[in-house]
């Protein structure tokens, strides 16, 4: 199923749309994308942009200054669009708006997206949610600082369109973005690939640290509130790490804990294949796609890398959760 926007913003006078916690490059571009299409086609149209604060290294993308960090009390919305988020608690502090929205829309590609808003568009084999709002933008319409939001976009979620999701229609998509005058290039270098000192060192503590195991199948690092402090590192300071870890010769699973709080972990696993660790994460309350997802675990470090290393082991075995 398709849908048409057009379509269904007819009718609207408000649109918020808001993306999910913690946002990186995909969700910051689709947002931000469809945003800039919004007020610069549908003058009319009043459309505000929700999210938490987002990572310096993404103000190269045009008007990320007019996102909104909180929500205005009482404010009810035609339609509330969300992006790049697989449910409804994903949106954290702009989640009263889309409960309060006449009508609502979720435009996303995670596996574990379980169909919550009104219109559902839901496509896990898309390469990014960039990828997904590129198809439904009149392409005469989109601008040059749209078009640099969406080739972010599906840059980061593809991994510089090396991962297995990029598909030839991605390519075609990134070839139309470019075809708009924008310096592809640059975007990547100073959103993907160029790195603070802070996060350059942190990366390396987190390597130096990490440990292989499940018969060397499986590697994990750990950053804990300490080290984060010792570093004066945020959250958005540990994008990358866990990719790199992916790329250890060997292994099939990649594990990165970032204690969050006392006994609690944001965990983010990555995988070259052979194990779906959306189905790990969604075990646990998370989510994401077979290759890379996430989700958040209380408990001890052991515990958790324990708890987590189990699922693995279940997965590569063969055998079913029920199993166990
Ligand atoms: P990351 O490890 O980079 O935070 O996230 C990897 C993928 O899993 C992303 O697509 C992200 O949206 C998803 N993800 C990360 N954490 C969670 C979570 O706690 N819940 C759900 N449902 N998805 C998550
Ligand atoms: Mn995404």
């Amino acid at each position: 199923m398709t849908i048409i926007l057009s379509e269904i913003l007819e009718g609207k006078k408000s649109v918020a749309l808001g993306g999910h916690v913690r946002p990186d490059g995909d969700c910051v571009g689709s947002s931000m994308g469809l945003y800039m299409y919004l007020t610069e086609n549908y003058s009319e149209l009043e459309v505000d942009l929700y999210l938490e604060s987002i990572p310096k290294a993404f103000s190269i993308i045009q008007r990320t200054e007019e996102v909104k960090h909180e929500i205005p009390e009482g404010k009810q919305y035609d339609l509330f669009i969300c992006l790049d988020c697989g449910d409804e608690q994903r949106l954290g502090f702009s989640a009263p708006l889309f409960k309060n929205a006449a009508h609502t829309l979720c435009i996303d590609h995670h596996v574990s997206n379980n169909s919550f808003a009104e219109i559902n568009y839901i496509k896990p084999e898309a390469s990014s949610t960039s990828e997904l709002v590129f198809g439904l933008l009149d392409k005469e319409k989109i601008s040059k600082s749209c078009a640099e939001a969406l080739y972010m976009g599906i840059a980061h979620d593809t991994g510089v369109f090396q991962y297995s999701c990029t598909a030839p229609e991605t390519m075609e998509a990134a070839a139309e973005l470019l075809r708009k005058g924008i310096d592809g290039s640059e975007i990547i270098d100073k959103t993907y690939y160029e790195k603070t000192y802070v996060q350059n060192q942190i990366l390396g503590r987190a390597l130096l640290e990490s440990m292989l195991i499940l018969d060397k199948k499986a590697i994990v690092s750990v950053v804990s509130k300490k080290e984060m402090e010792f570093f004066e590192a945020v959250s958005s300071d540990l994008e990358g790490i866990v990719s790199q870890l992916r790329l250890t010769k060997g292994v099939e699973v990649a594990m990165f804990l970032h204690e969050i709080d006392t006994q609690k972990y944001k965990v983010s696993l990555r995988s070259k294949g052979a194990v779906d660790v959306s189905k790990v994460a969604q075990y646990f309350g998370g989510g994401g796609h077979a290759r890379a997802a996430g989700l958040t675990m209380k408990g001890s470090e052991h515990d958790v890398i324990n708890n987590l290393a189990a699922q693995i082991t279940l997965q590569m075995s063969g055998k079913k959760p029920e199993e166990a």
